[in-house]
């Protein structure tokens, strides 16, 4: 079968190697296109997440099938994209910590949550007068990597092109293939093969800080912002959620909203070496779209990631390379036709 995918941010790369796996012939095209989501994103795996502390969306059935993709990749790609680091989860106030307990207690929750006294290596860094809880079972995709060295691969076995297809462009060169996959992040929003979709995109902007001392870190820090280690003490800040947004570019407004919550967490002096920003693909019923056009039969579309892309893109992609591939049906859930 021969497929080609437009875009190559996360989702476009986990669909073409689930695709290669299976056999088929895959072409991908993607242009570089300001925005992007996946190139600026820390890759967080987070099991637990939200004020509730509750277990991400089917996380036992996702979290098996990202480490094994990512490591399979790491493996095949010769370099480093699946990095396990707990995350140190700093609590509030005396309820948030009550919670924490409470939660720590529940059978299904004790592979993922503990509660600790200290804050480990964080310790010379953090704000006093705070509790700790650890979330196990949590990792960084390094994203760049994964992406960068897929594209390099692509590009030497000769199936990548380097180029933004315009809607026309996509109908003439259709008939040549049996599938057409749109890969093509938050741009979704605009294609007119798609019209049905409901987005709630959601820019989202992160800081790059360097800590002194810091360089043998390798828990991550939670509490409103997540510091990511990246290595050599530079550590990813943030992210932020903007609804509404006037351009595509880092801002003034949200690094300063990045620093008042990294004041709130460190009590360490840090210096800004870089500031990312893209937009996510969110959906408004925070689920993934996958599924063929109402317009055009071979036109598909891999997309709503979301804020969770490292998690959900392994899963979702092997789920549509089985329904391209095989027929298997596609899971209602985050099949487009449950958009009414
Ligand atoms: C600041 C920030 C922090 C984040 N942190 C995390 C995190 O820690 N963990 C996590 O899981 N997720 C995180 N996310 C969300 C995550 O990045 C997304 O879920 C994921 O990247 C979406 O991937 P995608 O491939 O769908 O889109 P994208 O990464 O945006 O890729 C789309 C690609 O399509 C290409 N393209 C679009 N249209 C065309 C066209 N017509 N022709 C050719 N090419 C085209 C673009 O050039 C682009 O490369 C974060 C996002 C942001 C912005």
């Amino acid at each position: 079968m021969k497929i080609l995918l437009i875009g190559q941010g996360i989702a476009g790369t986990m669909l073409a190697w689930a695709l290669q796996q299976r056999g088929a012939q895959v072409r991908i095209a993607d242009g570089s296109l300001p925005g992007n989501s996946s190139l600026p994103a820390a890759g967080i795996i987070n099991p637990v997440t939200g004020k509730r502390f509750v277990k991400s969306w089917r996380i036992e059935e996702f979290f098996p099938v990202a480490q094994n993709a990512y490591q399979a990749l790491e493996r095949e790609l010769k370099v480093p994209i699946w990095l396990p680091h707990p995350i140190l989860r700093l609590l509030n106030t005396p309820e948030e910590s009550n919670d924490w307990a409470a939660r720590c207690a529940l059978p299904n929750y004790t592979e993922y949550l503990s509660e600790r006294p200290d804050a480990g290596a964080w310790q010379a860094f953090v704000k006093p007068g705070l509790g700790y809880g650890v979330i196990h079972k949590a990792a960084r995709v390094h994203f760049p990597n994964l992406i960068g060295r897929f594209r390099q691969q692509a590009i030497e076995a000769g199936i990548f092109e380097h180029k933004a297809l315009d809607y026309e462009d996509v109908l003439r060169v259709a008939p040549d293939y049996d599938a057409v996959v749109f890969c093509e992040g938050f741009r979704a929003a605009e294609n007119p093969f798609f019209p049905e979709l409901h987005w709630q995109l959601a820019k989202g902007e992160a800081l790059l800080l360097r800590l002194p001392q810091a360089g043998d870190i390798t828990d991550m820090l939670k509490k409103t912002m997540t510091l990511v280690p990246m290595g050599d003490g530079v550590f990813w800040a943030g992210g932020t959620y903007q609804w509404h947004y006037p351009d595509l570019l880092p801002s003034a407004a949200e690094r300063d909203f990045i620093l008042r919550h990294v004041a709130e967490m460190l009590d360490a002096p840090f210096e800004i070496i870089g500031h990312v920003a893209g937009v996510r693909p969110t959906v408004k019923d925070r689920r993934p779209y996958i599924g063929a056009s109402r317009k055009h039969a071979n036109l598909f579309i891999f997309n709503g990631l979301g804020t969770k892309g490292a998690l959900l893109a392994p899963y979702w992609a092997e789920h549509l390379a089985g329904h391209l591939l095989d027929g298997k049906p596609l899971d209602p859930e985050v099949d487009t036709l449950r958009v009414v």
